[in-house]
């Protein structure tokens, strides 16, 4: 069974591929199946949603602003954040 589609969407997203992919997820920039699974994982943990939160709001307040900041910097550094507050 270990090709059944839904085993295989459920499989293997861990918190660290979800904040590597997590910029990509908000620009609609992933195949499908990675958006599937990363919406799987973000119903399941509350983590990552304040983390994707995080970002998109980051984004969304960059895209409205004259380009003051890079937003890859601001991203690295919500994403810095994120990993030493959330390892296990
Ligand atoms: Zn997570």
């Amino acid at each position: 069974m270990k090709d059944h589609p839904s085993q295989w969407i459920h499989s293997g997203l861990t918190c660290r591929d979800l904040t590597n992919q997590a910029s990509e997820y908000l620009d609609d920039r992933l195949p499908i199946l990675t958006k599937v699974r990363v919406g799987l994982h973000l119903a399941s943990c509350a983590h990552c949603r304040t983390y994707v939160k995080q970002i998109d709001l980051v984004s969304s307040t960059l895209r409205s602003l004259p380009k003051l900041y890079p937003s890859p910097v601001n991203r690295l550094c919500l994403r810095q954040q994120f990993v030493a507050s959330h390892t296990n």
